[in-house]
């Protein structure tokens, strides 16, 4: 007998963000049902009247389509479960609520509550990933599952969902390992049998804390915000857990779903790193063709409350392709605009200090701009040609030319690659601007 392919669901309650824990959650999902050619369902667990708000639910909504997870079957989507809002499923929990009542499950408390009658025995749960686990529950006080207003406890509704739903897998963070234990003691109550589970490792801080709503880059919203693109952060999310097994990091989600496998999931917790987040990012940036950069370069300036140098400027798209392999995320156009384009900007301390430790700067800087001066064609293979003729002319190398000569093109020690960059600025643009440099450092240095 063939096993019928999996339906998974991710469950998320609405709380405003969407932490990347379960993003994380929902890619596992997504990545378990496109493998196996299962039905991935998105189920909002949305009885939380007073968070379950429009925008709540956007940035769930938004957050997985920005990831790149499609849903066979949940909002905007529908399905044969519909609806899938759980705010919008009272009369089939009501129904499911009465089977418990009939069959003697349940018991009302004086203030209303009403709770299930635990068989309390020891739950043996055979997890995908963590293994046989034993869960006691025989000191455990039965669990309320109504509250005395009449609205239902997240236990009991995630179970008649999934059960309702007809979920085969449950994938989710290994903070409700020990909900689990309730979950299966409705499951058999209801006479149906539990699904096969797979909790995955929690992400914490580097430090080992638990990951905050406050910490940088907890929030997805934190990645599109900052322009992050989705390919980079769906692979960085996936490695939070899960692993080829080889040496590869840098995976599409078409290479990753073949290898999607119980086995490849790590059973310690795993820690969030932004560099590496950032670090893959670049990885992905740097392999964009020129006009797909641009876009996200462009989209990215224009929402900027306050305009970067350079943003309505015409040889803007020229300079991005100089700038795309030196940066991780989009927002470091913030650091490289302003010293392409503001001529005027200040020398930045650092790279004052270490002109000042360089021997005989004036006479260098002055017999430098005489060679650019004399340059009649002003390319980057020819201000090449006149750094080293220059150097020669001071008897050294011409790399000890290279640095200060970026210190007057932009102002700063470091920053996209010094020859193209003056090519492109031009030399009506270019002399000014180094004389100008080079009379505020020798003045003051010397
Ligand atoms: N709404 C629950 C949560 O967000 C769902 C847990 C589950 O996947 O069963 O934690």
């Amino acid at each position: 007998m063939s096993t019928p392919p999996p339906r998974v669901r991710f469950a998320p309650s609405p709380t405003g963000y969407l932490h990347v824990g379960g993003a994380r959650t929902a890619l596992f999902n997504w990545l378990y049902a496109r493998a196996h050619g299962g039905t991935f369902v998105l189920r909002i667990e949305d009885t939380d009247a007073a968070r379950n708000t429009p925008a709540a639910q956007a940035a769930i909504v938004d957050g997985l389509r920005w990831l790149g997870i499609d849903w066979d079957e949940g909002p905007e989507q529908n399905g044969p479960h519909a609806p899938y809002y759980q705010s919008q499923r009272g009369p089939i929990y009501d129904a499911y609520f009465q089977k418990l009542v009939d069959a003697d499950h349940t018991y009302t408390e004086p203030n209303g509550a009403v709770r299930f009658r635990s068989p309390k025995k020891t739950i043996v749960l055979h997890d995908q990933i963590c293994g046989d686990i034993n869960i006691d529950r025989s000191e455990e006080p039965d669990m309320t599952i109504r509250r005395p207003d009449g609205s239902y406890i997240f236990h009991f509704v995630n179970v008649v969902d999934d059960i309702e739903m007809a979920i085969s897998h449950v994938i989710r963070g290994e903070d409700h390992i020990y909900n689990t234990g309730k979950h299966i003691e409705l499951f058999q109550a209801f006479g149906a049998t539990p699904p096969v589970y797979a909790h995955i490792p929690l992400i914490l801080n580097p430090d080992g804390s638990k990951m905050s709503k406050r910490d940088q880059g907890a929030a997805l919203s934190y990645y599109i915000d900052h322009a992050f693109l989705p390919q980079a952060v769906a692979n960085y999310l996936c490695l939070l857990g899960w692993s080829p097994k080889d040496d590869r990091e840098i995976l599409t989600m078409e290479e990753i779903q073949p290898l999607f496998r119980w086995e490849n999931i790590g059973h310690s917790n795993a820690k969030f790193d932004l560099e590496k987040c950032r670090w893959l990012n670049a990885q992905y940036l740097a392999k964009l063709d020129a006009p797909s950069f641009d876009h996200l370069a462009i989209a990215w300036l224009l929402a900027q409350p306050t305009p970067l140098p350079g943003t309505d400027d015409p040889r803007l798209r020229e300079v991005l392709p100089l700038i795309q392999p030196k940066i991780k995320a989009i927002p470091e156009l913030a650091e490289h605009l302003p010293m392409l384009f503001d001529g005027a900007a200040p020398i930045a301390d650092d790279a004052r200090a270490k002109l000042a430790a360089q021997p005989a700067l004036a006479p260098r800087l002055a017999t430098l701009l005489s060679y650019l001066e004399n340059l009649s064609d002003w390319s980057a293979a020819s201000i090449q040609a006149a750094v080293a003729a220059a150097a020669a002319a001071l008897a050294i190398k011409p790399g000890a030319l290279l640095f200060p000569l970026r210190v007057l093109t932009t102002g700063q020690a470091h920053g996209v690659d010094l020859l193209p960059a003056l090519e492109w600025l031009g030399r009506t643009e270019a002399l000014p601007r180094l004389h100008a440099r080079a009379a505020a450092l020798t003045a003051t240095s010397t």
